[in-house]
């Protein structure tokens, strides 16, 4: 018999549809979110909602956390009242971006108090938290993937990178440093190509058919960028800590990252300019305003 109980903290743009779709496998959850709003779209799909999070780590064994920054994630988990001070959480499922050295540091805070940090950072952006195809990558002790597995497969395929707390972050840096180098390069390509004369999106169909496509020509372009919806559902703040995180533990194990380091300034400048509201496509607005020329579809 399945004893555990699960609970779901940080129910946003990611947590929100990864909860539900735990909720619509038949898990039962106990959630928390500091929007209020956020906690009753899932208590409306059936969660029990809790108050905070001490009060989910006194009831639950297993909790999920899809949380913004590293910050974040070290005050819920290890702050005054962190759920490292739960009476019943024995394991943290921690779906969010922080970067290997946090996870490490948190994985070892709550090692020391007897509760296992599992390191599953996702990728694959609202869409695939919706449908359940993010990639999903696991480094935790094999026993507690083993017993986690079927739930982590709601959300996707899964990958088990390691033991080690960190192993999952790396990757996940590495993945986003190549998403948002492709956003970036992909503005200047077609802000220079539109600009020439060609239409957008006639440039995408010859890229996606040549070897210049990428997760933007397939994708945040056609959704986002020629509509003009600037809409892919990742704050630009959220692109910026990610490749912040990427570039600033490249250089601490000695691998420069130069095309990284550019691509985070232009994530700095998207924010400046767009506010914290930005989202991450809005850094093609940026390399628009100075070409001056916009990347929208002319005809149906
Ligand atoms: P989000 O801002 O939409 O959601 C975060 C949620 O956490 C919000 O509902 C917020 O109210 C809640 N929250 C913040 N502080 C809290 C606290 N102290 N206690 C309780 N709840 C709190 O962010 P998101 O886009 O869902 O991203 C979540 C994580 O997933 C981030 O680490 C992000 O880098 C990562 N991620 C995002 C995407 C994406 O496309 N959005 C893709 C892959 C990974």
């Amino acid at each position: 018999m399945n004893i555990d109980t699960y609970g779901f903290i940080g129910l946003g743009n990611m947590g929100g549809p990864l909860a539900g779709r735990l909720l619509d496998a038949g898990c039962p959850l106990e959630v928390f979110d500091r929007d209020e709003a956020a906690a009753a779209r899932l208590a409306a799909q059936g969660a029990t909602r809790r108050a905070s999070a001490i009060e989910l780590a006194d009831s639950a064994d297993t909790i999920f956390l899809s949380l913004p920054t590293p910050e974040i994630v070290r005050q819920v988990t290890l702050g005054a009242d962190g759920l490292i001070h739960g009476k019943r959480v024995k394991r943290v499922v921690d779906l969010s971006t922080i970067g290997p050295r946090s996870a490490k540091a948190i994985s070892q805070a709550l090692a020391e108090r007897g509760i296992v940090y599992v390191d599953a950072p996702v990728s694959g952006g609202v869409m695939g938290a919706t449908r359940g195809t993010l990639a999903v990558m696991v480094a935790c002790p094999r026993g507690h993937y083993d017993a986690l597995e079927s739930k982590l497969k709601q959300f996707g395929p899964v990958f088990y990178l390691g033991q080690e707390a960190g192993l999952g972050q790396s990757m996940k840096l590495a993945n986003n440093l190549l998403s948002a180098s492709a956003l970036a390069i992909t503005a200047e390509a077609m802000v220079m190509g539109v600009k020439s004369g060609l239409e957008p999106g006639v440039m995408l169909d010859v890229l996606n058919a040549g070897s210049g496509r990428n997760s933007a020509t397939q994708d945040k372009f056609p959704k986002a960028v020629l509509p003009g919806t600037f809409d892919i559902g990742f704050a630009a703040q959220l692109a910026y800590k990610d490749v912040r995180l990427c570039v600033d533990e490249s250089e601490s194990i000695g691998v420069p990252m130069i095309v990284g380091a550019a691509v985070r300034e232009m994530l700095v400048l998207t924010n400046a300019l767009y506010g914290e509201a930005a989202d991450f496509t809005d850094m093609v607005r940026l390399v628009e305003s100075w070409g001056g020329v916009q990347v929208r579809q002319s005809s149906p």
